[in-house]
């Protein structure tokens, strides 16, 4: 029986008897045998639209970081993500860099490279010593417009936006609380790719705008029509050219406000009401003659109400003083003093104060 001990071991390729061995051969005939396929790319193109800011690294877009941060340093991580990406190593290392990447160099015209020195330090094998490997790639920087921003030059849209009142304008408070949603939402999506709304138009119609994307569009909507308690529906597929002479399929995504809106007045149950809020069930409301509130079934105030709004005649009153359930009221325009009905004057008045309201049919009523 032959035994090995350990001092008779000797690498079963070039005789070396000082170990360590594994799979009887030593460190240097192993690694020959089994070398380990590091290779960190020679270099990398890395493209900054000078438009919008956008780096794209090997084609594909990279807009993780906020645009405040430092553009070197930004340039500096990428190009470390992607040389450690593109080498290929199934074993754990650890890896250092070192470049020239210079701020104020990044945004040059022309093409503008740097270097960035890569190690990789391992040590894949228990038996055998640290491995070392080190690499140079070539960082070329190139200002490139992105087609995001060319397609935004040209006008280009996948979708319209509608906000539209049922049967009516808008009011000047919706359109300013639209348009302020609508601002709002798109600094959210400042730095977002291909967002954008473009021809935002506020008339006798609504508010009309063409938006970058459908995606964009639909949230915008959807944003809308939570906030107004109005209904979204989609139109698919109509045609239009851009501005560059592409065709285009939109999709067009139209809001449509409540019949009634919020400081309507309406004709309810021969009742005057004012309107309060609206949601998707149900309509709050004030009833002018006795100024109590009531949450009524949104459907049934729209088939039932008229709205008055357009027929009424501004006024302002004082209320000169009370006396039991009686009010003695002035008129501001005429001066005219006459009585009314205690529970018909907005609560918690006091002698001498301006009510706000108007005349319909030569009856006053109050509203604040
Ligand atoms: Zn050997
Ligand atoms: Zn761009």
């Amino acid at each position: 029986m032959i035994k090995i001990s350990l001092k008779g071991r000797f690498c079963a390729v070039c005789g070396e008897k000082e170990g360590p061995f594994l799979d009887n051969m030593c460190e240097n005939c192993y690694k020959k045998e089994n070398p380990l396929e590091i290779k960190i790319i020679p270099s990398l193109d890395i493209e900054i639209c000078p438009t919008c800011g956008t780096i794209f690294v090997s084609g594909a877009h990279i807009d993780t970081w906020s645009r405040e941060e430092n553009l070197e340093e930004i340039i500096r991580e990428i190009s470390k993500s992607k040389i450690l990406e593109k080498t290929n190593v199934d074993f754990s290392y650890n890896s250092e860099f070192e470049d020239d990447i210079e701020e104020s160099k990044i945004m040059n015209y022309g093409v503008k490279e740097f270097t960035m020195i890569t190690t990789l330090t391992a040590k894949p094998y228990k038996e055998f010593g640290e491995f070392r490997k080190e690499g140079k790639t070539r960082l070329k920087m190139v200002r490139q417009g992105c087609d995001d921003c060319s397609k935004y030059k040209s006008g280009y849209f996948e979708a319209i936006l509608q906000v539209r009142g049922e049967n009516r304008k808008l009011t000047e408070k919706e359109e300013e609380e639209i348009e302020n949603l609508i601002e709002k939402m798109m600094k959210q999506y400042e730095d977002a790719r291909l967002a954008y709304v473009l021809d935002l138009k506020v008339d006798n119609d609504g508010i009309t705008a063409n938006v970058s994307t459908k995606f964009l569009a639909e949230t915008i909507a959807r944003e809308i029509k939570n906030f107004t308690a109005g209904k979204l529906t989609v139109a698919y597929e109509h045609k239009t050219t851009s501005k560059d002479g592409a065709e285009v399929y939109t999709n067009t995504y139209l809001v449509r406000l409540p019949e009634f809106a919020v400081s309507d007045i309406i004709e309810y149950e021969n009742q005057l009401w004012q309107v309060k809020n609206v949601n998707e069930n149900q309509v709050k409301m004030e009833n002018l003659e006795n100024h109590n509130l009531k949450n009524i079934d949104r459907k049934r105030v729209e088939n039932r109400a008229k709205k008055r709004s357009d027929e009424i005649i501004l006024r302002e009153y004082m209320l000169v003083s009370k006396e039991n359930e009686t009010v003695t009221i002035m008129a501001m325009d005429n001066y005219e003093n006459f009585d009314d009905n205690l529970e018909r004057i907005p609560p918690k008045k006091k002698d001498g104060e301006i009510l706000k309201g108007f005349l319909l049919e030569e009856k006053n009523y109050y509203v604040e």
